[in-house]
């Protein structure tokens, strides 16, 4: 691949922001107010003040290009909204930057090497905001020429006479400009503008002559000056890709396609450090700038002390985004080694981080969790049933509560009601145990499993999730 070939495409980008995010699609934003205090209920989030104030003031500064490199940990109990803060960051960030969310457990995976993995996340949450300056001509076409293959229809090549006030010029062909000619159906006498970046050719209209009586024309034909001075226009088209769907795009093996499927593999290092190396200069020359992202790492005490190390090393690079981990691990073992720490992270990268910790919901805030995400589901649920839900909330875990909204909508449908009641919770209640009720049936029961153990002489290690 040459330098020069380096390729970008602004059109892919959609496709690969979309995230399995269900659980949090409630979630619009931090829902904060312009002196960046949590608002009680807004943009779907509720309660957890401090916390979304913290990742709030993080925001601020990743807007104001504060703290490139810099990294910050959510940590607290599980379903105590972590996930939830990192998507309203990610929304509150708006499409031009980028976000990338990935589990600490997915660098685990046969199919390419951890600091591959990690290299590609980092990739995907650096984004380039590419200008690009292109001249549009405008003119009256005299004379267009396409030459036909025999017997087929498809143009090769040909040739468009175009006059400007100034001179007549003629162009070559390009296939862009042919298809464009085809489909706006130009012919001599039309008034044409040509994109000289991308060689894209727009019909304005017919010209006119100064003999020709303008009613005579009809209302259909399009009255079109062109004021001299005008005819060549500077424009400024602006994207922003990242790294990777660079990355992807250029490299051989794969293909823009690997895009759509996510399956990329490994990606060379020389295409990378071309890539980087066409990136700098377009810096250089002002056509380019770094946008960076945010990289959302879950359960980040999954990882382990070589991909710690590698984190170390890839914040330090003047490009990388901000990292936003979550882990809900007290003292643990850092994975790859013998010795503990808070949250499973080496005290070198702890030192790096600024931690937000996230508390325990109160019953209230529960409840109205509990109502925004009956909303988004689309299910009526009566007031006794939403009351019994948030008790149980209350007693087990917030995600329990929220899995079964759904679960109980089923089994009133069943029963062809329309809105969930207390007898639809109470049946899904004794269908699905919650954890504690899990753990008690175990304790009861262990003689009948296989590698049974008694909680109470497992290590605090294998306890610390539950
Ligand atoms: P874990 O440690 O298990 O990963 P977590 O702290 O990341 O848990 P979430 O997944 O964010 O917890 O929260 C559980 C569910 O509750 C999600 O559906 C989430 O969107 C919702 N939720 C949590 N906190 C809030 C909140 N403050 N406002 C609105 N919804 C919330």
């Amino acid at each position: 691949m040459a330098a020069a070939d380096v390729k970008v495409n602004a059109e892919v980008r959609d496709l690969t922001r979309i995230e399995r995010i269900g659980a949090h699609s409630h979630i619009r934003g931090l829902g904060l107010d312009d002196a960046l205090e949590a608002r009680a209920v807004s943009q779907g989030m509720v309660g957890q003040a401090k916390a979304r104030k913290a990742a709030g003031v993080i925001l601020q500064m990743i807007k104001e290009g504060k703290i490139a490199g810099r990294a910050m940990l959510l940590a607290g109990q599980p379903g105590t909204g972590k996930t939830a803060i990192a998507m309203g960051m990610a929304k509150a960030l708006g499409e031009e930057t980028p976000f990338a969310m990935m589990t600490g457990s997915e660098i685990f995976s046969l199919e390419m090497s951890k600091t591959e993995a990690l290299t590609q996340a980092f990739r995907k949450a650096i984004g380039v905001r590419i200008k690009e300056e292109t001249e549009i001509i405008e003119g009256e076409v005299v004379e267009v020429e396409i030459d036909r293959p025999e017997g087929g229809n498809a143009a090769k090549t040909g040739r468009l006479t175009l006059k400007t006030t100034e001179m007549e010029t003629i162009y070559d062909l390009g296939q862009k400009m042919i298809e464009s000619l085809t489909k706006e159906k130009v012919t001599a006498g039309d008034v044409i503008t040509i994109d000289k970046a991308s060689g894209r050719i727009t019909r304005l209209g017919r010209s006119f002559s100064r003999s020709r009586d303008y009613d005579a024309m009809g209302p259909a034909t399009k009255f079109v000056q062109c004021p001299e001075g005008e005819l060549q226009k500077r424009k400024e088209v602006v994207h922003v890709v990242t790294l990777h769907e660079i990355d992807v795009i250029n490299s051989r093996t794969q293909g823009f396609l690997a895009l759509f499927s996510g399956d990329t593999g490994e990606i060379r290092s020389e295409v990378r450090e071309q890539i980087d190396a066409k990136v700098a200069e377009w810096r250089e020359e002002g056509k380019a700038e770094i946008v960076p992202g945010v990289l959302f790492i879950d359960e980040v005490h999954m990882l382990d002390i070589e991909c710690f190390s590698f984190l170390n090393r890839a914040l330090e690079n003047d490009m990388a985004p901000i990292l936003v981990t979550a882990t809900n691990r007290g003292i643990t073992r850092i994975r790859g080694t013998q010795y503990r720490s808070p949250h499973g992270v080496p005290i070198d990268l702890l030192d790096r981080l600024l931690i937000i910790s996230t508390e325990p919901y109160s019953e209230k805030e529960i409840r109205l969790i509990l109502d925004i995400r009956c909303e988004e589901e689309d299910v009526e649920m009566t007031e006794d049933a939403k009351e019994l839900l948030t008790k149980i909330g209350h007693e087990t875990s917030l995600r329990y509560s929220i899995q079964l909204i759904t679960a109980s909508h089923i089994v009133c449908q069943r029963r062809k009601g329309t809105e969930v009641d207390v007898e639809d919770i109470s049946k899904v209640y004794s269908m699905f145990v919650d954890v504690k009720r899990s753990t008690q049936f175990l304790i009861e029961y262990q003689d009948q499993y296989m590698y049974n153990q008694a909680p109470e002489v497992l290590g605090e290690e294998e306890m610390e999730t539950s």
